[in-house]
């Protein structure tokens, strides 16, 4: 199933300043680690298609040193679990003149073909593999995904796309919370002690029969909005029912406060009924900083 539709249409993917495109069914599976090490998997319907790693690179080690350590520890791998591997080096399967990198094709449980790139930019190592089944028309899939592949933002955003939810995050920011509920992404960004969220709930007119935006908000939100005394305005967003929430810190104890810097709030929610979904944006930060976060609420994609 699934392989005489493979690579018909096609989506980008960025998740911690790493961008690739992929085949449109091709999700978030699993997650793990940060902006310098880490880990993704992308499945579709049927099994596991891709996954990717990234790391600092260490010292002057090419691309051809890290496949043959993999190489060396799947073969450890190999012997523990009595299976058998072959692997074949160096494959021309992309055109990526003056980048240091090796493609090479791994076969065990799985048919592979992986990819080794090291960017003399970020210092960064990153390491995909495609999955895919015996017969499958892969080849220009993996071109495509391999040659696509970029691993560190150009500007002051970091690009972020998965179900479909697409926002640029503040480049001086790293990611510090992700829920990646059914129905419900929330993803918080902080620097030292100022944060941006994006969220984006399913099922939004649902949601909006029971409840007017403000309620149902404020309800939402109840927790973060508590330490701000906050005042509201209805705009409309890109022709959407939207409300603006702008807030100053409650002085909560009044005699520790006097050498803290004062936060503000600032976040703006709205209803896309085009896309059925609500979205909210927060920023909390310094009063001078807020408005540089607060723009990347028009990174957004809603529509
Ligand atoms: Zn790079
Ligand atoms: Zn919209």
């Amino acid at each position: 199933m699934g392989s005489k539709k493979l690579g018909a249409n096609w989506t980008d993917f960025c998740w911690q300043g790493l961008e690739l495109e992929v085949p449109a069914d091709w999700e978030l599976g699993a997650a793990s680690g940060h902006h310098e090490s880490g880990y993704i998997r992308l499945d579709d319907p049927d099994m596991v298609r891709l996954e990717m790693r990234w790391e600092k690179a260490k010292g002057k080690v090419t691309a051809k040193e890290v496949v043959d350590n993999h190489i060396k520890e799947a073969q450890k791998e190999v012997k523990r679990s009595k299976q058998s591997f072959k692997t074949k080096r160096d494959l021309s399967l992309v055109d990526l003149e003056g980048i240091d990198h090796e493609c090479f094709s791994f076969d065990a449980e799985f048919q592979s073909f992986g990819m080794v790139r090291r960017c003399g930019e970020c210092k960064r190592n990153t390491f995909v593999r495609v999955m895919y089944r015996k017969g499958d028309p892969i080849r220009p899939v993996v071109k495509r995904i391999f040659e696509s592949l970029s691993d560190h933002p150009a500007g002051d955003g970091v690009k972020w796309r998965f179900f479909d939810f697409a926002f640029d995050s503040p480049a001086s920011m790293t990611l510090k919370e992700r829920t990646l509920k059914t129905g419900c992404l929330e993803m918080l960004f902080v620097r030292r002690k100022d944060e941006v969220e994006y969220a984006r709930v399913s099922l939004a007119s649902l949601q909006m029969k029971k409840k007017k935006l403000k309620e149902w908000f404020e309800e939402f939100y109840n927790k973060r909005l508590r330490a701000y005394r906050c005042s509201s305005q209805e705009e409309i967003f890109r022709g959407h029912k939207s409300l603006v929430y702008t807030g100053e810190a409650r002085l909560l104890r009044p005699v520790t406060t006097l050498f803290r810097i004062r936060r503000d709030l600032w976040a703006r929610v709205w209803w896309c009924e085009d896309s059925d979904k609500l979205f909210v944006f927060r920023v909390t930060a310094k009063t001078k900083q807020t408005p540089d976060y607060a723009k990347f609420v028009e990174t957004i994609r809603c529509h």
